[in-house]
C-alpha cells in the first residue's frame, strides 16, 4: 500500500462497519455525514472504529491524521473502563484523530506484531509509524499527551 499524501486534506481509510468495504473519507467533511461507497450506510467517525488484522495496515498507513489504536478484548475489565473515555476522546477530536479499536482475541497476529503484552494498550501512529504507547487504564488528560507523542 503506497502512502498518498494529498496535502491540505485529512483523509483516512476506514472500513465500513456494515459491509466491511474500505472507504476513503475526508475528515474535514464529516459534517456532511459520509456514507459507504458500497452499501450507502453512514460511516461514523466520532466513536472508535473497529479494525481487524485484515485491514489494520491499510487503516494505519492510509491516514493523513494520527491514528490512536485501542488494543482490547471483550473479557477485559479495564478495557471496559477505557471504552467511554475513548468514546469521549474520539468525539472531542473528530476530524483530527482517527480512533480505532482492535480486538486482540480476534486479531492475534496484529497484537503479536506490535508486542502487545497487556491490555488495554493504546498506540498512537503518525504517518504509519508508532509514535507513543501506554498500557493500562489511561486518564482522559493522559490521552492528550499520548496524542502529542510523549
Ligand atoms: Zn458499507
Amino acid at each position: 500500500m503506497t502512502e498518498k499524501t494529498d496535502a491540505s486534506t485529512g483523509k483516512v481509510t476506514v472500513t465500513c462497519q456494515f459491509c466491511l468495504t474500505l472507504n476513503r473519507v475526508d475528515l474535514n467533511r464529516t459534517e456532511q455525514r459520509p456514507k459507504c461507497g458500497e452499501c450507502g450506510k453512514p460511516i461514523l467517525l466520532d466513536r472508535p472504529v473497529k479494525v481487524t488484522e485484515d485491514d489494520f495496515q491499510q487503516v494505519i498507513g492510509g491516514a493523513d491524521v494520527p491514528v490512536m489504536v485501542d488494543f482490547y478484548a471483550d473479557w477485559c475489565g479495564p478495557c471496559k473502563v477505557m471504552a467511554p473515555v475513548l468514546d469521549e476522546f474520539a468525539h472531542a477530536h473528530r476530524g483530527e484523530v482517527l480512533v480505532v479499536k482492535l480486538d486482540t482475541d480476534h486479531s492475534p497476529r496484529t497484537a503479536e506484531q506490535y508486542g502487545i503484552r497487556g491490555i488495554p494498550t493504546l498506540i498512537v501512529f503518525k504517518g504509519g509509524k508508532e509514535a507513543a504507547r501506554r498500557t493500562g487504564v489511561v486518564a482522559r488528560e493522559e490521552l492528550e499527551n499520548l496524542l502529542a507523542g510523549d
